[in-house]
């Protein structure tokens, strides 16, 4: 294989499209939004692609992470990355707790960031007004750009691709993404001292990964949106918690329509969890081990309906993390009560069974020549030991199975990209 680093880390399924390469070098690396593998980088062709490549690869964390440096001291750190402490709660202002995923508590830290002066923007995704299908990546300033990111988009998304805009300005920005996101970003920051002192947080939303533009089309068929129509929203989840998928358009007759609802667990489970990629089934961290902060679903104490006032998890993964989040108690922009540290394995045990299945697909991959990505001294395999027989079977033999039936082998190509 001859292709430049980026391409290959596309080709051989480990790219998470976290969009880090494509926002370092915007002139020589462009995401597209592939159907089927997500949204993914294409690098220019010629020495220019091949440069910014070479250079780029150093910021991916889809190929390889370090938890070595991390401060991890207990079994619970060693499970689910640094835990200093947890809390449950939900965003002060209730129209932020009922517009997000949760309780809204990523949209709440956020704007606090901006209120109480520790950033100028803030670093996510929302929804393009165009083609609510798809995501873009953009640094919000004020209350109503954060709202429009408010509520998960359980589609590709690539908010690494605004840290570009963060090294080269002089703004202070919060930045938010799934983990694989936060990962890159702070491999990018490690890498550049620049970066580094522009960004004073970050927060990680829990992921059990993403699905892709297919997936996102056989929802709009389930909510009834007619093929071709122009879609004008596109929600997952938020407006309660766990919150109902839902769907407007504009009709052939130009009057506004809107789907009825389906259940979170409909869409998820029936509808959208099958598409997510192949990179989310052999991926080591789903809670957001190298973030500031990381927030979840405390599904310990699930709602009663689809509507419910929202709940979040909340973990302080470092202590400027905590910091934070004790200053935002403070100052009401965020409610919440502690929790013991092991409530997020209490909240997530279907999160620990899968980092522990990581460890056993990897090795069947390998064992089959495939490339699997790395995660130094995370200790996977422990994690694996501690599965049932029956699921350690699964996770080497079940793998074997799903590379012949999807035929993993066969390399990636994202029209454009390099061959
Ligand atoms: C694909 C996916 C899978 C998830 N899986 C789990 C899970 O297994 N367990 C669990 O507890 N929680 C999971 N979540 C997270 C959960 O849905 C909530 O995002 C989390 O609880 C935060 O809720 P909130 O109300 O505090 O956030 P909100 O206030 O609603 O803010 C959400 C923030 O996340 C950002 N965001 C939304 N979608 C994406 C995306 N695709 N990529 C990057 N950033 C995004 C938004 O820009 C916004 O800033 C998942 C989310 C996604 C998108
Ligand atoms: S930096 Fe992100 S988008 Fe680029 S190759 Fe790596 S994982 Fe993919
Ligand atoms: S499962 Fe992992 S690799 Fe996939 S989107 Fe979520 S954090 Fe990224």
């Amino acid at each position: 294989m001859t292709a430049d680093p980026i391409t290959r880390m596309v080709a051989c399924n480990l790219c998470t499209g976290c969009g880090a390469c494509a926002g370092a070098f915007p002139d020589a690396i462009r995401l597209v939004d592939d159907p089927v593998n997500g949204r993914r980088p294409v690098v220019a062709p010629g020495l220019r692609g091949q440069e910014a490549s070479r250079s780029a690869v150093a910021l991916c964390a889809g190929g390889a992470t370090d938890w070595r440096s991390l401060d991890r001291s207990d079994v619970i750190d060693r499970d689910w990355g640094p835990v200093l402490a947890a809390w449950e709660g939900w965003a002060g202002d209730p129209e932020l707790r009922h517009r997000g995923s949760s309780g809204g508590a990523v949209t709440a830290l956020g704007l606090h960031a901006l209120t109480s002066g520790l950033a100028d923007g803030v670093a996510h995704v929302a929804a393009r007004a165009d083609d609510p299908r798809l995501n873009e990546a953009v640094i919000s300033r004020d209350r109503a750009g954060l709202l429009r990111g408010a509520g998960s988009r359980y589609a590709q998304a690539s908010p690494a691709e605004r840290l570009g805009d963060i090294a080269r300005g002089d703004e202070q920005t919060v930045f938010v993404g799934k983990p694989c996101d936060v990962a890159s970003a702070q491999k990018a920051m490690q890498a550049d001292r620049a970066l580094a002192a522009n960004i004073p947080l970050t927060i990680a939303i829990f992921c059990a990964g993403q699905p892709n533009l297919v997936a996102t089309d056989r929802l709009l068929d389930r909510l009834g949106v007619p093929k071709g129509a122009q879609l004008t929203d596109l929600r997952y989840r938020g407006e309660g918690w766990p919150g109902l998928m839902q769907a407007s358009w504009v009709d052939e007759n130009g009057d506004n329509q809107t789907s009825d609802g389906i259940p979170y667990a409909e869409g998820w489970g029936r509808i959208l969890q099958s598409e997510r990629r192949w990179r989310c089934r052999v991926c080591a961290d789903h809670t957001g081990a190298f973030a500031d902060i990381a927030v979840g679903d405390p599904w310990h104490a699930p709602p009663s309906g689809d509507t419910d006032a929202g709940r979040s998890l909340i973990v302080a993964r470092t202590p400027r993390g905590a910091a934070f989040i004790h200053d935002a108690l403070r100052a009401g922009a965020l409610v919440a009560e502690p929790r013991s540290r092991d409530v997020i394995a209490r909240a997530q045990p279907n999160l620990k069974a899968t980092h522990g299945a990581v460890w056993g697909r990897r090795i069947a991959m390998r064992s089959l020549g495939l490339a699997t990505p790395e995660d130094r001294g995370q200790g996977l395999f422990r994690l694996w030991l501690g599965l049932p027989a029956r699921q350690k079977l699964q996770s080497v033999a079940g793998t074997w199975k799903r590379v012949l039936r999807e035929r993993l082998w066969r390399r990636v190509t994202i029209p454009g990209s390099a061959r």
